[in-house]
């Protein structure tokens, strides 16, 4: 088997049989030659005025490429037990590495399973109603399954990253996932994966309990010993990975409540934008709507008095969600489907914080409760139910309040308020700063047509867990694993 990659158009890359010829003509073979080829990386070049598709392909002469084993998870049914709090993507992958290494899994999650839980959504975005037990970030599979399911990160220090795709095509998602420069499941198709991982941490001989939230645990000479589930049921265990998310405060306040150590952490706050996809595809592509192409995305980022501001969750052909997780406040977030085929494209611009920007006192709650204020205010301004304030970004760089507005994706409404009066100046600042240089990378990035909603604000945990470098378990409390987005 060898690899080849060459350039061709969007139109080619959908082409087996220019493919088929193109990569035996570069490999000087006969085109009589039996010829198997999968693609293995694919990526696009919008750089240039002609859009260009970088293709890596697997190639092999005569005999066909075998596919990959599918990864094995044996019972577990009699074997040690390992507790785990939350079954967002952290608690789920965390239960299938307990099966992989031997371990019994059992899952305690507040929410609800997947079902029931699209009832609850329903009702958030039609009624403006938030059930703080269910919503989405809480429930089966956590913030991960109704997310955007976008599979790439900036960061260079994360695990086997394949092998974490691999597991998600083994329990349904599409094979391009592995192969794409950036992979998208899309919001539609999560809900099915979650409940393939679902089954199967069952059918080894794991337990999943919904409805079931840690609301107390016991410490004693360093470790976790009793964990009370719902105030009533107490359970012994051995481990705890507490896999609860960044959206989980009352179980920070817990933590502290027992003297175990947390810190704040510098996070990042903004808003969410929305523009037409036809604008982005035009300003990317150099045309709107064309078949041989994805929805353009975008990645934007600068420094402002020597603090980030940058796009983050960009979702192309997505829709903004209301993502409270508690009455009397509103959040944002962006998700789309596997097709992308809204006409919208939204994504969040926001501004790194630290601690020290908000006030000087030591305490670990800084970030999170300056967190809570911003959409407490901004609940308050847009009416005290699930619209979100808005503000078109022309008049937000001038300063002026909207009096019309685009239709916006955002199904609970939207009332005009000028985010001068939901943010403090220096965010406001580094925003309108933020967007004037993100206007020369994207001219017309700035205009009346497109809206921000307030407050993207739940982008990064505002506080750390901090752990142990080696075994990772918490530096106080050596059989607490905090894991994942709620460990910081
Ligand atoms: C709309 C939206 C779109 C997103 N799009 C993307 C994307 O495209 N790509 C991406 O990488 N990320 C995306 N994210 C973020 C991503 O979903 C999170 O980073 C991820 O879900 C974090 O995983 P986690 O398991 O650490 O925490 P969570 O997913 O937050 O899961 C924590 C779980 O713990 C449970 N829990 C909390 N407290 C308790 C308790 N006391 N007892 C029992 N259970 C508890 C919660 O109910 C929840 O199910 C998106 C998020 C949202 C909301």
């Amino acid at each position: 088997m060898q690899e080849i990659r060459f350039q061709c158009s969007p139109e080619e890359a959908k082409n087996d049989d220019f493919l088929r010829k193109k990569i035996k003509s570069l490999l000087k073979l006969d085109q009589s030659v039996d010829l198997y080829f999968e693609w293995h990386k694919r990526s696009i070049d919008a750089r240039k005025k002609k859009v260009k598709i970088n293709c890596v392909f697997q190639v092999s002469i005569k005999k066909p490429i075998t596919e990959d084993k599918h990864i094995e998870f044996k019972p577990v049914n009699s074997a040690n037990t390992v507790h785990i709090i939350g079954m967002g993507p952290a608690g789920m992958f965390a239960a299938l590495q307990a099966i992989k290494s031997g371990y019994k899994p059992i899952i305690y999650e507040r929410g609800k399973n997947v079902r029931e839980r699209r009832r609850d959504l329903a009702m958030l975005n039609k009624e403006g109603i938030v059930n703080p037990e269910s919503n989405y970030c809480f429930g089966e599979g956590g913030a991960g399954t109704y997310s955007d399911g976008k599979l790439y990160t900036r960061s260079k220090k994360r695990g086997d990253v394949k092998e974490i795709l691999k597991l998600l095509v083994q329990f349904g998602a599409h094979k391009d996932i592995l192969v794409d420069a950036h992979p998208h499941i899309g919001t539609n198709k999560l809900p099915q994966i979650i409940s393939s991982i679902n089954e199967k941490v069952i059918s080894c001989g794991g337990e999943i309990h919904f409805n079931s939230k840690l609301t107390d645990f016991d410490v004693q000479r360093g470790k976790i010993t009793e964990i009370t589930i719902n105030e009533g049921k107490k359970i012994r265990v051995e481990n705890l990975i507490l896999a609860t998310g960044h959206s989980a405060r009352d179980i920070y306040e817990l933590l502290h409540s027992k003297n175990i150590q947390l810190s704040s952490k510098p996070f990042a706050l903004g808003v969410r934008i929305e523009h037409t996809q036809d604008f982005i595809d035009q300003a990317q592509y150099g045309r709107p709507n064309d078949e041989f192409l994805p929805p353009a995305s975008y990645k934007l980022s600068t420094q402002i008095d020597d603090k980030g501001v940058y796009s983050f969750c960009m979702c192309p052909g997505g829709i903004i969600a209301p993502c409270a997780t508690s009455e009397k406040e509103v959040v944002t977030n962006g998700w789309s489907p596997s097709k992308r085929n809204n006409p919208y494209s939204n994504s969040g611009i926001v501004v790194s914080i630290s601690p020290q920007d908000i006030s000087k006192e030591d305490s670990p709650f800084i970030c999170l409760n300056f967190q809570k204020e911003i959409e407490k205010r901004a609940w308050e301004l847009a009416g005290k139910d699930q619209k979100v304030p808005a503000q078109c970004l022309l008049d937000f760089i001038e300063n002026k309040k909207s009096n019309h507005f685009p239709r916006t994706s955002y199904q609970p409404g939207i009332t005009s308020v000028k985010m001068d009066e939901i943010f403090p100046e220096f965010i406001c600042e580094r925003l309108r700063k933020g967007f004037i240089e993100f206007d020369k990378k994207i001219p017309g990035f700035i205009t009346n047509d497109a809206v921000i909603h307030a407050p993207e604000s739940r982008t990064s945990s505002p506080i750390l867990i901090p752990r142990d470098k080696e075994y990772m378990h918490h530096i106080d409390v050596t059989n607490l694993y905090p894991c994942a987005e709620g460990a910081g």
